[in-house]
């Protein structure tokens, strides 16, 4: 039973909001690449030190540091029966990594047991979102100024923690953050489709529309 999934989707297509509520639903970790760096990042671990550099640029982190990361929390025990990688795997390397890596842990999770979802959305719509994107630092619930805008301006409903937005949610960075998926990740879907392992979601739709056809298509696959 597959119950072991990578979104792919340019930034901001809203995996990350889809891929929390599917992880409750499923009951499963959901393993975020880009808030395990900024972890690493906001402790001032040796990861976080390398990852600063590239995050600040828009660029990918090198595969060795986001090898390590994503091994590491994989081998954790509630991995066993499977999670939700949101971020990971971003280019052709790191997705021939992961095989390696599940492989080498050779637990339950085989790599043909890995289900790709993508998230199809034109770009165009996207810079905008970035930019208008805010989250609480306390709990990671995730706003958009413009169309899901906090009860108070700028603090969390559930926490009243003041909102921050991330330093690469900038319109240049932004860009900068297409151009890399553009040229390394967009070439994944082509890797999974072959496989026969590949999804694909409308995600230019409202939340809940996009949550509802998440749904059906992991009920079909699960
Ligand atoms: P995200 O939160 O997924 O948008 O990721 C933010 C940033 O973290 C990216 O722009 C990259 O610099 C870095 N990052 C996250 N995941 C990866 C990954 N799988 N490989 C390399 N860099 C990554």
């Amino acid at each position: 039973m597959t119950k072991a999934f990578i979104f792919l989707g340019p930034p901001g297509c809203g995996k990350g909001t889809q891929t929390e509520l599917l992880a409750r639903e499923l009951k499963l970790p959901h393993i975020d690449t880009g808030s395990l760096l900024r972890k690493n990042i906001k402790e001032g671990t040796e990861i976080g030190l390398v990852a600063k550099g590239f995050i600040d640029k828009g660029q990918l982190v090198p595969l060795n540091v986001v090898s390590t990361v994503i091994k590491n929390r994989l081998m954790e025990a509630d991995c066993a029966n499977g999670y939700i990688l949101d971020g990971f795997p971003r280019s052709l390397e790191q997705a021939t990594e992961l095989d390696k890596i599940l492989d080498e842990l050779n637990g339950k999770i085989k790599k043909e047991d890995i289900m790709a979802v993508y998230f199809d959305i034109p770009t165009e719509v996207l810079v905008e979102r970035l930019v208008n994107r805010r989250s609480c630092p306390k709990c990671g619930k995730i706003y958009n100024i413009k169309t899901s805008a906090p009860k108070k301006a700028g603090f969390c409903d559930d926490c009243d923690v003041e909102l921050i937005q991330r330093k690469d949610d900038t319109e240049e960075t932004a860009k900068l953050r297409f151009e890399t998926y553009e040229k390394e990740t967009h070439p994944l879907l082509e890797f999974y489709t072959k496989r026969g392992n590949l999804q694909t979601i409308n995600a230019n739709q409202s939340i809940d529309k996009v949550w509802a056809d998440l749904i059906k298509t992991v009920s079909s696959i699960v």
